[in-house]
């Protein structure tokens, strides 16, 4: 048995093991195992949209299950945390799987480019976690500044930095800037 273990269900991943299903999935000699963290894949595309309440995380997901459906690969919801080149096995947080090839499509972690601060003092926008935990921080300052009466700090809580400005951050910047003028402030 020739087995293939593509590591991770993000776009990378997805594409790999469902590429790899449509040419070897009815090969009986063949095994795909996905292997992901998490158990759904998600469109980063619209996260910027779920910070600013727009759409619900679960509009950006699709599980593994409802993709998998009656395709062959199988898949295994664990942590990574080592391959062995040698021994030709991936490490896993509970246990390990052996492989002839495999794939890494782990994805990456966000670049600060050592700007002084910003990994200390900001929210990163990679994950639905991410995105969750950053719309659920802005509403929460929003409705404490409702009911700040000292000006200079109200205006200190409702001024948001947006670090970055590629695709992520002029997105974030587009959508607050709806988000507060449509639906929050009431001029
Ligand atoms: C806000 C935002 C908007 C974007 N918009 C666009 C866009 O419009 N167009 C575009 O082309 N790209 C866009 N991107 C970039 C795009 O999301 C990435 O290039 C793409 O997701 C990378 O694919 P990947 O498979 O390498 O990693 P990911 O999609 O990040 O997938 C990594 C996978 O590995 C899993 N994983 C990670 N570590 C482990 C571990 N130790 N063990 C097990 N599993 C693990 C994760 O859970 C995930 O399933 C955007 C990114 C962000 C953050």
């Amino acid at each position: 048995m020739i087995k293939i273990v593509v590591l991770g269900s993000g776009f990378g991943g997805m594409e790999a093991v469902l590429t790899l299903e449509s040419r070897l999935g009815k090969r009986k000699d063949v095994e795909i195992i996905l292997v992901s963290n998490q158990n759904y894949t998600l469109f980063t595309p619209l996260l910027p949209q779920i910070v600013s309440s727009y759409i619900e995380p679960r509009h950006i997901i699709q599980t593994i299950r409802d993709i998998r459906r009656d395709k062959k690969f199988r898949f295994i919801r664990d942590t990574v945390i080592g391959i062995d080149l040698n021994k030709k096995v991936v490490r896993l947080s509970e246990g390990e799987i052996s492989y002839d090839y495999f794939i890494i499509a782990l994805g990456g972690t966000t670049n600060y480019f050592n700007v002084p601060g910003a990994e200390s003092y900001t929210f990163p926008l990679k994950t639905l976690q991410d995105s969750a935990e950053l719309r659920d921080h802005i509403i929460d300052i929003l409705e404490h500044a409702d009911h700040e009466h000292d000006i200079t700090l109200k205006k200190e809580m409702l001024t948001f930095v947006i670090v970055g400005g590629g695709y992520t951050g002029v997105e974030l910047t587009t959508e607050l800037r709806d988000f507060i003028y449509r639906y929050v402030i009431i001029l």
